[in-house]
């Protein structure tokens, strides 16, 4: 299959924000040590067309950053995304132009939407500016979005506080759709609704895969959602990828010891009792990441190498790894 997005080589970093105290020591000629915050660190991944991918971690990975990347809305410190072998930002005369086959979907469909506009202005809004409907089709063409979203299209003069949680997201999802995407970036777009709306919500993004042939980055830290919603799942820590494959293997037998620990944190229901093993110790600052492997101080594996040597990607059994345990084809024994 031909890579459709492709992330290479893509690094992001932030200087932090100094305390106050040290921004006003700046003013009378005190010297700010500003920290760097190390979110993404030569990430390589890759999706095919129709494909959805998975991508997990806990927070303070970078999967949010990663997405904003994929999406076109961040520039990378270092490497490129592109789609269909284009930059998602190309440079131009006036600047950068960001692609809009690339729509994103994100946790908070309220903060997303402007609470003043009417949800039919709101979905024609882009469209008209990118000259995808006119401004005498304009109103067929909202309604045909909302109704691909299970929404009544006659709702398109009410305001976005008129509506629940669940029909807010269907709102943006219809938002981002009737930019005709080819792929959506969907950032925890179910984190913050209920568990039932939850999983109509998921089974909407199935059918519109299945309908629309979309291809999806589906970020979540619920493993759960990836594994019933995506074929692939990449798993990122501390800015790094550390483990990617088919998700239907990778949950059921983890190559990397992060990908098991965070199979392990999940409560499970066993005979009547739910059990669940903690991952050890706090993620570390992104702002300090460790050296070598960053998982090693929390690593029950860890050998000496895993403090000073960046283990590589390879492959093993089907899948991407990055452990120094898993080269020479071997998955550590987990
Ligand atoms: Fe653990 Fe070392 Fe593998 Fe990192 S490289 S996951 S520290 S064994």
């Amino acid at each position: 299959m031909t890579p459709f997005v492709t992330a290479s080589q893509v690094s992001k970093r932030f200087g932090s924000r100094p305390p106050l105290s040290a921004r006003i020591a700046a003013r009378f000629g005190g010297r700010i040590d500003q920290s760097v915050v190390h979110a993404l660190d030569g990430v390589d991944l890759t999706i095919h067309k129709g494909q959805a991918l998975g991508l997990v971690g806990e927070s303070g990975s970078g999967k949010s950053t990663l997405g904003r990347i994929i999406a076109g809305m961040t520039t990378p410190s270092e490497g490129v995304v592109r789609l269909d072998g284009q930059p998602v930002r190309a440079e131009t005369g006036r600047g950068h132009k960001i692609t809009t086959r690339i729509q994103v979907v994100f946790q908070d469909p309220f903060a997303s939407l402007d609470p003043r506009m009417r949800i039919g202005d709101a979905l024609a809004e882009g469209p008209l500016v990118h000259g995808l409907t006119t401004p005498v089709e304009a109103k067929a063409y909202v309604a045909r979005w909302l109704t691909t979203v299970g929404l009544d299209p006659s709702a398109v003069g009410r305001f976005p506080h008129q509506f629940s949680g669940g029909q807010r997201q269907r709102i943006a999802i219809a938002r981002a759709l009737a930019m005709q995407p080819d792929v959506l970036v969907c950032d925890e777009p179910v984190a913050s609704l209920d568990v039932s709306i939850q999983a109509q919500i998921i089974n909407l993004f199935l059918a519109l895969r299945r309908e629309l042939g979309l291809t999806l980055l589906f970020i979540s830290h619920d493993l759960g959602v990836v594994r019933h919603l995506c074929d692939e799942v990449a798993v990122l820590y501390l800015g790094r990828i550390v483990e990617k494959g088919p998700s239907r293997d990778v949950f059921a037998a983890p190559a990397h010891p992060y990908t098991r620990a965070l199979l392990d944190a999940l409560p499970t229901l066993g005979t009547g009792r739910a059990t669940f093993k903690p991952i050890v110790g706090e993620i570390p600052s992104p702002t300090a990441p460790p050296s070598g492997c960053h998982f090693h101080p929390r690593c029950g594996l860890a050998i000496a190498r895993c403090q000073t040597e960046r283990p590589a990607m390879v492959e093993t059994n089907g899948r991407s790894v990055a452990c120094h345990l898993a080269e020479g084809g071997m998955a550590p024994a987990l």
